[in-house]
């Protein structure tokens, strides 16, 4: 077994199932018996289209999305997607609703802004994004709402899905299959695979073939949505190893139970992690209670001439991936669904340990 030395608190790329590593990297020198790397054949060979086929129906069950969904596994992580969301959806002239939640949404609102009409909704930009907005009107005119479900650096999380008519379309990089939803409620959700999901290198979109064909430019062939989904996600050269440790993570997170499971384990470590800043003296979250992410913990130490040696203290602890991101500040644990509750009781301890010698 791989000795879990580390606790891997990074928020992407970040930690993955151990049975995942095993068999990815038997794979890596010979996969299933071909006598070749899973890196040396064909990506239209047989044994890859299993898994390309693979990949695409365990997301589409683990998500329950009804027919009109089509799964693909593009490239150009979610930052494409910013613009080709877009591009494939709103037309020159038409509107786009956007709430700005954080960095995330901000980018994908510079990309659609070279498409059509940005009406940005909501912001709590005016308070360093430490909330999620709750008042909103969405023009009923508007093609798509885009949200970011999870906002990765400030440690917010969308608790319901907005009450509108108009199609939602979701970033959700970093929460994607971590917790129960009614995923059928929009009309296009995408994520870079590398937190929950898998490996670097894939996106996952997930489009409603109806949203589809009612833009009036022309749509470069990679770009077509399409193009992708009547070539089942094989257009041209798929990302082909990061495709294939996401469908080894998405039949671990099967084996698990799927999301209902998994979401009663991220429950219980995020619970474990945020019962401990709110107690501990020393340590305080950065964000509102009500909208706090079970995904990425952010949070602060009350003396920050301790900060630097509280992040050493967890290193020796064997504690990774803690800083905060330079925005944010302080501290953050992201707790993606491969991270053993074990990692967060590590951490638990380091808190209680370091505030008490500290005292
Ligand atoms: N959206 C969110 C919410 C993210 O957390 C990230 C990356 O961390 C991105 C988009 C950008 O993803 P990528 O690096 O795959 O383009």
């Amino acid at each position: 077994d791989r000795n879990m030395k580390v606790h891997n608190f990074n928020a992407g790329p970040s930690v993955l199932p151990n049975e995942v590593l095993y068999k990815a990297s038997k794979a890596l020198i010979d996969f299933e018996g071909s006598g070749m790397s899973i890196l040396e054949i064909g990506h239209r060979t047989e044994p890859f289209m299993a898994v390309m086929e693979e990949a695409r129906n365990l997301t589409r069950e683990l998500m329950q999305l009804d027919d009109d969904f089509e799964v693909l596994f593009l490239q150009g992580g979610a930052t494409m997607q910013f613009m080709q969301v877009p591009m494939n959806l709103l037309d020159s002239g038409e509107t786009a609703s956007y709430i700005d939640t954080g960095v995330w949404s901000n980018k994908a609102i510079k990309e659609a802004k070279l498409f059509g009409f940005v009406d940005v909704s909501a912001s709590s930009k005016e308070a360093n994004y430490n909330h999620i907005p709750k008042q909103y009107t969405i023009a009923t005119q508007s093609k798509y709402l885009h949200i970011t479900t999870n906002n990765t650096i400030y440690g917010t999380q969308w608790n319901s899905i907005p009450e509108t008519e108009v199609p939602i379309v979701a970033d959700m990089s970093s929460d994607i299959l971590s917790r129960e939803m009614d995923f059928n409620r929009f009309a296009l959700i995408y994520a870079g695979v590398q937190k929950n999901m898998g490996a670097a290198g894939a996106t996952m979109v997930a489009v409603r073939k109806s949203m589809l064909g009612k833009v009036s430019r022309q749509i470069p062939s990679i770009l077509n949505y399409k193009n992708h989904i009547e070539n089942g996600s094989m257009l041209n050269t798929p990302p082909v190893f990061a495709v294939y440790i996401t469908m080894l993570t998405l039949r671990w997170l099967k084996g698990q139970g799927g999301v209902a499971a998994i979401e009663q384990i991220n429950n219980k470590k995020a619970a474990l992690l945020y019962d401990e800043i709110d107690h501990n003296p020393l340590f305080r979250g950065n964000v509102a209670k009500e909208d706090r992410s079970k995904m990425n913990v952010t949070f602060t130490i009350d003396k920050p001439e301790l900060e630097e040696e509280f992040l050493k203290f967890c290193k020796k602890e064997d504690i990774v991936g803690i800083k905060g991101h330079r925005l944010s500040g302080g501290f953050r644990a992201s707790l993606y669904n491969a991270l053993p509750l074990e990692s967060v009781e590590v951490m638990v301890e380091a808190m209680k340990f370091f505030s008490l010698k500290k005292a």
